[in-house]
């Protein structure tokens, strides 16, 4: 038809005109990555459609030019002009990944989501407590699909796991490959959606045809046999067809009872590492790269008083880099080491456990300084059972404000002066000793998630 014909070549001719004004007001990078590849569709009722080669590319025009681009059509059209886009592959061959890739139809979106802009490789510090993690998510993005597939990454909370899936995102957009970072809550709810409403085929074909998929804290699928079944043919048809699997956990593969024996077959195929607690030294570079990133001033000794006093995760320790920001800004005054534990002192005594049974501490206990029920309540005196039982009287008599006789017969009817020079030792060893600390600040983390 004429009219169709004519309203093509309009859309060409204003699409192309508008890409030399813009190529004028965007850096070049971004224009060769996002606009090179797009065309004119059509031209109607004030809008104007335009191909872009995939979903990425639509996704960064809306939302980071969209003004831009919209004030560059209507000048040329000399009307008020909206845009939108639509994927249409062209010729122009995707970036190199092991496996052809599908026309354009079946390529999602990232999945509706959008990377934490915080959470780059640039901003991750790296040491010996997480280098083996950093460095494989930072291979998988540079080779998606050919080597460690999948790459499995475990660490307890707070330690990064998050950071680094978002990183290799970033990366994925930066290379146009198409992603799904999805929660294991998140591919439950929509697995149990899929059921319900059937569209479990729709399901399929939208993860099947990602190029990457991004699995966090797949923990959470424990005991839900449908779904991990689910994820488990997902899984294996991605992999099959040379797909990269990233999977995050709070434990490994190993001491995930309830996984089928199929995934830790399958997950030892790839790579699978893991996030310990930073040291000080490491916590206090990171805590020197927020300061930077928040525009903070911070010497060392400040920001070392708060890395001694924060030995969990990295997200308690900006946790409490932040409480001692708000406060300086607050009383308008700098950050020092006497302001650091002041705002420390104060954070500290605030959680109270008074409300968890002495049995609730002893369990965790028992479990972070690896020690079972029977050398907790003993008395042999081997030096990781006594530093148990110690930390185990410490806690009871400090956190849940025991009193010493009653804590003496908890643990097996320890004489008072026992229980005295229990809690002596460790207030002494937490100055120095770090693996102390950090398996004091493990119990307490467990406990607070005990708590209501
Ligand atoms: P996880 O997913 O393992 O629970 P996150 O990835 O959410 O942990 O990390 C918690 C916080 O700590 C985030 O703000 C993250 O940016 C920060 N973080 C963790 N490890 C590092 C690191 N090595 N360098 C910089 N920031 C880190
Ligand atoms: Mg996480």
């Amino acid at each position: 038809m004429g009219l169709r014909r004519r309203e093509v070549t309009a859309a060409k001719k204003v699409w192309a005109a508008a890409l030399g004004q813009l190529q004028m007001q965007l850096p070049r990078s971004a224009f060769d990555t996002w606009l090179k590849n797009t065309a004119g569709i059509s031209i109607e009722d004030g809008t104007l459609t335009v191909s872009v080669p995939d979903a990425f590319a639509g996704e960064w025009l809306e939302k980071r030019v969209y003004q831009m681009v919209r004030g560059a059509a209507s000048r040329i059209a000399n009307a008020p002009t909206e845009v939108s886009f639509i994927i249409e592959r062209t010729a122009e061959p995707g970036p190199p990944i092991a496996a052809p890739r599908r026309p354009a139809q079946d390529a999602p979106a990232s999945n509706g989501h959008v990377p934490n802009h915080r959470y780059s490789f640039e901003s991750f510090v790296v040491s010996p407590c997480n280098s083996l993690s950093y460095n494989a998510a930072q291979a998988v993005a540079a080779s998606f699909g050919r080597y460690y597939n999948p790459l499995f990454i475990y660490s307890g909370v707070g330690l990064g796991k998050t950071h680094l899936l978002n990183a290799i995102a970033h990366k994925c957009i930066e290379r146009r490959i198409n992603y799904s970072y999805v929660t294991s809550e998140g591919f439950t709810n929509e697995f149990i959606t899929a059921i319900r409403q059937r569209t479990t085929e729709d399901f399929r074909c939208k993860y099947r045809s990602v190029d990457v998929l991004l699995m966090d804290d797949i923990q959470f699928m424990n005991g839900k046999e449908q779904t991990l079944e689910g994820f488990f043919h997902t899984f294996n048809d991605l992999h099959n067809a040379n797909r990269q699997v990233v999977i995050t956990s709070d434990k490994s593969p190993s001491a995930m009872p309830y996984l089928d024996d199929r995934f830790r077959s399958r997950f030892s195929w790839g790579l699978i590492t893991d996030i310990q607690r930073p040291p000080l030294e490491t916590r206090v570079a990171i805590l020197q790269a927020k300061a930077q990133e928040m525009g903070v001033r911070a010497d060392n000794e400040s920001l070392t008083c708060v890395a001694d006093q924060s030995y969990g995760s990295v997200r308690d320790l900006e946790g409490k880099f932040n409480r001692v920001v708000a406060t300086a800004q607050m009383e308008k005054a700098p950050i020092t080491p006497a302001l650091a534990r002041r705002v420390l002192q104060e954070m500290d005594g605030a959680e109270d456990l008074s409300i968890l049974s002495p049995d609730q501490v002893i369990k965790a206990v028992q479990r972070i300084f690896k020690v079972d029920q029977a050398d907790m309540t003993g008395s042999r005196r081997k030096r990781e059972f006594v530093l148990a039982r110690q930390a185990a009287m410490y806690l009871l008599r400090k956190r849940l404000k025991l009193p010493v006789a009653r804590i003496g017969a908890i643990l097996g009817g320890k004489n008072h002066a026992t229980v005295v020079h229990g809690i002596k030792r460790i207030t002494f060893e937490l100055h120095d000793n770090g693996p102390l600390k950090d398996k004091m600040a493990a119990v307490k983390e467990e406990l607070t998630s005990h708590l209501p």
